[in-house]
């Protein structure tokens, strides 16, 4: 069974089901409103929260809280790592 953990700041459970998270990236994908980043930035960016100290529960950024395969899409996003950003813009 999965361990129930809640987020300190809205008590929502913090485990998201990947499949949640994979339909949420295709839906912005596939919306044109969204500027998104080319497949080659968007797996540097991923490879590189892979190894961060801040990526936790296998999908979110610990620094903003945001599910990183999210973030990492669109091409406003920065890592917001207090020691900055961490992809190298
Ligand atoms: S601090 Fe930056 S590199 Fe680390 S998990 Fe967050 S977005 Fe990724």
């Amino acid at each position: 069974m999965e361990k129930k953990e809640n987020c300190k700041g809205c008590r929502a459970n913090v485990n998201v089901d990947i499949n949640s998270i994979e339909a949420l990236v295709e839906e912005i994908r596939n919306n044109s409103e969204f500027d998104v980043v080319s497949s080659e930035v968007y797996d540097n960016r991923l490879n590189i929260c892979k190894e961060c100290k801040d990526f936790v529960y296998g999908t979110t950024c610990n620094q903003c809280g945001c599910f990183v395969k999210v973030r990492a899409l669109l091409k406003s996003s920065v890592c917001p790592s207090y020691k900055g950003d961490l992809w190298g813009h």
